[in-house]
């Protein structure tokens, strides 16, 4: 842990949330702390953009499609989530970021046209969001908008004036748009991308919907570390709040894990066999008598 900077914006090494500089770490991690989350068996750790750059970490840009950008951080911190980028004419909007960021990160963000706007799926994957905002003002001086949904206004560890609240839908560039899914959390979210996938639409999920191994199903969880299932009414009104978005593909939060088409086949066939297993309708006959 550095101890030499008189003020650090203290990042969680579990969760790799970024915390508001303070002299020292907070007592414990927020969102480590809670059921869906856990502090490892080794006690809380925490670090410091500073640290992680000293240690060697590195980010990195790939093309998924044209117009989306994945960006990682290597060796992984935290969880090891991916970021997205999504270039519009207006600017950028980043997507789940990481929990580091260096000029490698920053260069792409600004050859490609600025930061427009920052959202996320979730509190797990918000990584060193409000950084992100503070490297890139607007004209109004302001970092760049952070888009939080007002159901999570709880778990937003490092607020400020660059904060635009959100409730159930929002579209923060044209074709790009907000839809709260409520689940895993309550302000869980996806981004729906209109004109992605050759045009027929993507989701970016997060772990709202987590896509799993063999990109072919999906997940739908209270906490996925803890393996605590969804109850079925939270199940429900996540399918609710995509009813009538056109979509086909799905990427996930870690790079590789895409649902490249028929994205809505996929989640609804997912769904039907979560439920199945959920409320017992499903049956293993190795165990069930006949
Ligand atoms: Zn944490
Ligand atoms: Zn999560």
């Amino acid at each position: 842990m550095s101890s030499e900077a008189p003020s650090s914006a203290w990042i969680c090494r579990t969760c790799a949330n970024q915390y508001p500089p303070t002299p020292e770490p907070p007592p414990e991690c927020r969102i480590c702390v809670d059921d869906r989350q856990y502090v490892p068996a080794g006690g809380q750790e925490w670090t410091s953009l500073e640290e992680l750059a000293a240690e060697g970490h590195r980010t990195g840009w790939t093309e998924l499609e044209p117009g989306l950008h994945q960006l990682t951080v290597t060796p992984s911190i935290g969880i090891g989530h991916r970021g997205l980028l999504v270039t519009t004419p207006e600017g950028g909007v980043l997507w789940d970021p990481p929990g580091y960021l260096d000029a490698e990160a920053e260069s792409l963000v600004r050859e490609t046209g600025g930061l427009l706007a920052i959202a996320r799926s979730h509190p797990h994957l918000c990584g060193v969001l409000a950084e992100w905002s503070e490297r890139f003002p607007g004209a109004d001086g302001r970092g760049a908008p952070m888009w939080l949904p007002r159901r999570d206004a709880a778990w937003v560890l490092r607020p400020g004036e660059a904060v635009r609240w959100w409730e159930d839908r929002a579209e923060i560039a044209p074709g790009v748009t907000l839809i709260r899914c409520g689940g895993h959390f309550a302000g869980s979210a996806v981004l729906h991308l209109a004109d992605a996938a050759e045009g027929r639409g993507a989701l970016l999920v997060g772990d709202t919907m987590m896509v799993l191994q063999g990109n072919r199903r999906v997940s739908f969880m209270r906490s996925y570390p803890m393996l605590l299932p969804l109850p079925e009414r939270y199940l429900d009104a996540l399918l609710a709040s995509l009813d009538g978005v056109r979509y086909d593909r799905l990427y996930g939060a870690w790079p590789g894990l895409v649902v490249e088409e028929g994205g809505p086949q996929v989640v609804a066939r997912s769904a039907e066999l979560y439920r199945a297993w959920l409320t017992g309708t499903a049956r293993d006959p190795d165990q069930d008598d006949a």
